[in-house]
């Protein structure tokens, strides 16, 4: 079950002008602001407005801004309109956006690394792989001489390009090797059907 929904945070409270439409006490009203949010597992995301209304200070009598006396909504609002909403009403959006900014930094280093690989091939890097069927394997290059590479196919497929990693143990491969031209591999990274190269020992 996802818990959703929104709260509320205190803002700001000030003392308006005016006296008490319940017990007549003067000078006795103060306008509070609160910040409602959207929270999901109690995490804000954002902001989605503000509420509020009067109190008295002597008898807590309590008002919304539509029970209010128009000179009172006015100050009301005046208040309503200088309080801040605080930054962390924000967060899970902020996160949200470092998140994807994250994501899209590393999809783009990793697809200018495939598209360094790819050009000069090495024994030993992998090409994941889309099958016809829609599907993810393994090619793993044995030998790289000129134009022409030598690749052994993975002989397991995954549902997901996720996890392919565990496709990759030498009792998996072919022993029968496909060859390619370069020219052939950078069309097929083109085309999305090599969908990354790894150079295992480009990490270290
Ligand atoms: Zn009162």
């Amino acid at each position: 079950m996802i818990i959703y929904g929104y709260r509320s945070s205190h803002l700001r409270t000030e003392p308006i002008a005016g006296s008490c439409p319940a017990c007549a006490t003067p000078d006795s009203l103060h306008a509070s602001v609160f910040g409602r949010y959207a929270h999901i597992y109690w995490i804000p995301l954002f902001p989605i407005g503000k509420t509020g209304g009067s109190q008295c200070g002597h008898c807590q009598f309590v008002q919304q801004p539509k029970e209010m006396e128009p000179g009172l909504r006015e100050a009301f609002s005046a208040v309503k309109h200088s309080a801040r909403v605080p930054w962390w009403h924000f967060a899970g959006l902020l996160l949200l956006v470092i998140g994807i900014g994250w994501a899209l930094v590393q999809n783009s280093d990793a697809q200018q690394a495939s598209q360094q690989f790819i050009t000069a091939p090495h024994k030993g890097d992998l090409y994941h792989v889309r099958t016809e069927n829609g599907r993810y394997s393994l090619l793993k290059v044995q030998e790289a001489a000129g134009n022409s590479v030598k690749l052994l196919p993975n002989t397991y497929e995954m549902d997901q390009n996720s996890g392919l990693d565990e496709l990759n143990k030498p009792e998996n491969f072919d022993t029968v090797a496909l060859e390619l031209t370069r020219y052939e591999l950078k069309l097929m990274l083109d085309k999305d059907q090599i969908v990354k190269v790894e150079r295992p020992d480009a990490a270290k």
